[in-house]
């Protein structure tokens, strides 16, 4: 069993504001939201990064994507436009080691970057 935050947030073992669960993913607000909207979408097994992924978890990869839409469509965001950010290890500051997709979206987001 999978000892990480996000795998108890799975498992209902921490609080959290769950939205959305099936057999492969689960979806919660983000604690520290960046946004009027912020969901995380994860995967419901631990897999560390984006660098871990194989190919059997391809299904499970489509299903982030199309719940992360449903929910966009959901909350309201999807006419008007969201995005969708995925952070991978230290240059991509990842800090939770279990791979999630984060739904921005509720105001202008601005550049993808931040300029340097
Ligand atoms: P990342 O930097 O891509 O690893 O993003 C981790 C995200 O997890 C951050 O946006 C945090 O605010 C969020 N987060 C951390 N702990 C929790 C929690 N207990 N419930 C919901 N979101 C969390």
């Amino acid at each position: 069993m999978s000892g990480g935050l996000f795998s108890k947030i799975v498992r209902g073992e921490i609080p959290a504001d769950i939205l959305y669960q099936d057999d492969l993913v689960t979806a919660f607000r983000d604690v520290h939201p960046q946004a009027p909207v912020h969901v995380l979408v994860v995967p419901n097994r631990e897999i560390p990064t984006m660098a871990d992924v194989a190919a059997e978890d391809e299904a499970v990869l489509g299903r982030l994507l199309l719940v992360a839409s449903r929910i966009a469509a959901d909350e309201g965001v999807a006419a008007r436009g969201y995005r969708l950010i995925v952070n991978c290890r230290e240059d991509g500051g990842q800090e939770v080691p279990h791979v999630h997709l984060h739904l921005l979206g509720g105001r202008p987001l601005g550049p993808m970057l931040a300029r340097k």
